[in-house]
């Protein structure tokens, strides 16, 4: 016989459902679609791009079936608790590669459509891949690794030695180890040790395809009636893991610096990596203190009115043709 506290739990689900469903009834809901990157690019561990032509597809999906919030329009409903209008999206992208204003911002412009983009301001104009990129770079793809390596700073420990040294196997679990043990670091130090790994590893030269947009970029990209801009910090740590002033100064440094990079006041910010683990009770009092009128989260779930406008759930958009994408948007809405 199943004891008080396992029906409890077993019923937790099923009320969260209920209690979705009436506040979705009340207030209507919004599906938030999370992109990165609109490019073709030949390798892509963590699933980031979705190619140009299957973007232009899901627009069009959007625009067939779909009621495409302005940035204005979803703040006026969220923060003023109105009802959202049946199949409600918006369009987010995080992080500011490039192909945002070389790839996306066309297809945005072709379709009438508004995207909302948050920006990791250290990168813009660096000239250097973004921090996760590097990673792959020096790891998966480089043919000039060393044969032996010991590598010691602060929490990076990378070691290894022939026979067999950095044998595939071995790349991938280094990779995902960095990966794990980077985002919990403050971005300056993170940073200084990219640097040496870049010497040690043989791999200073910055991939083309995947640069963040340069400042005069970001500019123009600014300019489009398709583009409103968000903050994402300045170096994109995993903010929780962060002292509460370290915190403090990645996420209202980041509003300043895109203030000044753009010359308009910015409104926005979404967390990095975005999960439940990357960011606290402080990370959100820090937001709200820094005046953001609402902040995007990365976990699966519809915006609805009733919810804090502080850590909104949604939903990761993959690189998915054109049929796929209206089934997997039709799931959202059915959660
Ligand atoms: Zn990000």
């Amino acid at each position: 016989m199943p004891s008080g506290s396992s029906i409890k739990d077993g019923l937790r689900p099923i009320v969260h459902r209920l209690r979705h469903r009436r506040d979705s009834l009340l207030c209507g809901s919004c599906a938030v679609l999370l992109y990165h990157r609109v490019t073709e690019i030949p390798t892509d561990p963590q699933q980031l791009a979705v190619r140009p032509a299957h973007f232009n597809e899901h627009l069009a999906v959007l625009k067939k079936n779909y009621h495409v919030l302005s940035i204005t329009e979803f703040d006026e409903l969220l923060l003023k608790r109105k009802k959202f209008p049946p199949n409600a999206v918006l369009l987010t992208f995080d992080d500011g590669y490039a192909d945002n204003h070389l790839e996306a911002r066309p297809i945005l412009e072709r379709h009438g459509l508004q995207a909302l983009f948050y920006i990791a301001t250290d990168h813009i104009g660096s000239g250097r891949e973004f921090w996760w990129d590097e990673l792959e770079r020096m790891f998966l793809v480089n043919d000039n690794l060393p044969m032996d390596l010991a590598f010691a700073r602060d929490r990076v420990r990378i070691n290894w030695s022939a026979p067999g040294a950095a044998s595939s196997v071995e790349r991938g679990s280094t990779y995902e180890n960095q990966l794990n043990v980077m985002r919990r670091l403050p971005s300056a130090l993170r940073e200084e040790i990219l640097g040496e790994l870049r010497v040690v590893l043989n791999s200073a030269v910055a991939r083309t395809t995947h640069l963040p947009m340069s400042v005069e970029q970001l500019r123009a990209f600014s300019g489009s009636p398709s583009v409103v801009l968000g903050a994402h910090t300045l170096g994109h740590p995993s903010l929780a893991h962060l002292s509460s002033n370290e915190q403090q100064h990645e996420i209202a440094g980041s509003k300043r610096a895109l203030e000044v990079l753009v010359g308009m006041p910015v409104k926005y910010f979404s967390y990095p990596f975005g999960t439940g683990a990357d960011f606290n009770a402080t990370t959100e009092a820090l937001a709200r203190e820094a005046g953001f009128l609402h902040v995007a989260a990365n976990y699966p779930g519809m915006v609805h009115a009733r919810r804090s406008p502080i850590s909104f759930p949604r939903y990761l958009v993959r690189d998915w043709e054109g049929p796929q994408f209206s089934k997997e948007i039709q799931r959202f809405f059915r959660r």
